[in-house]
């Protein structure tokens, strides 16, 4: 009984991080790649309406390409599934002996006595035949409900918050202090960001946080010092 629970409460968990893993690096993406560009145009010495244009620009180019990426990429996994699942329900039913065989092998393999394994493969089969070869077989968990459209919206618009605020910032500030005051208000959230992810998986939010600062604040000074040579080259 309190096997099954725990077993309940796990799923539950994963199930909450898988959505809120994918919006953290929507908005972590969207926070990473404005914030470097409006701080490599500002380094530019570029005025606030360039600026203003090269920030919004990103936002709308950067929540497009996340959703044409999530939706090509959620309809693809949903296609391979489907036909994983038309071809093994094809096998089961035109050669089961073959698939029992072909259990059994799976079993021995990952430790079990071949009559154990026999058995464990008749009892399997008999249980659920489909749902154990798409799960020890291909290695498909449960199936998920693939819902392109919608992952491809969920990822849009946590990118575009996220890049709403450097935009947001680079317009409120004096154009003098924009690269600093971008890099600064970016990097603190996505500290924040960071340790609430790691806070939700279980992990150390320090760590969390540490880790995506890091890396963010090195994409905003390459892109700094890029913009400042081209600024000045041009
Ligand atoms: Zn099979």
């Amino acid at each position: 009984m309190s096997r099954l629970k725990g077993v309940h409460v796990e799923t539950h968990r994963a199930g909450r991080i898988g959505w809120l893993r994918a919006a953290v690096l929507g908005a972590n993406d969207g926070i990473v790649s404005t914030a470097s560009l409006v701080v490599g145009i500002a380094a530019a010495d570029s005025g606030r309406s360039a600026i203003l244009i090269g920030g919004i620009a990103g936002l709308v180019a950067g929540a497009m390409s996340m959703a044409a990426g999530e939706y090509v990429s959620v309809s693809s996994q949903a296609d391979t599934e489907k036909a994983d699942r038309a071809r093994e329900t094809k096998e089961l039913a035109e050669q089961p002996e073959f698939e029992l065989d072909e259990l059994t092998q799976i079993y021995v393999e990952r430790g079990l006595e071949p009559s154990l394994a026999r058995q464990a493969a008749e009892q399997m089969t008999r249980h659920d035949a489909l749902g154990t070869h798409l799960r020890d077989e291909l290695g498909l968990s449960e199936v998920h409900e693939a819902r392109p459209v919608q992952a491809a919206v969920t990822s849009a618009m946590t990118f575009a918050v996220g890049a709403a605020l450097p935009v947001v910032v680079a317009a409120l500030v004096p154009t003098a202090s924009v690269a600093l005051a971008v890099a600064g208000t970016s990097l603190v959230s996505l500290a924040a960001l960071g340790a609430l992810s790691a806070r939700a998986g279980g992990a150390s939010m320090l760590r969390g946080a540490v880790r995506v600062t890091f890396w963010s604040a090195a994409a905003m000074a390459l892109t700094a010092g890029v913009g400042r040579l081209v600024g000045t080259a041009l």
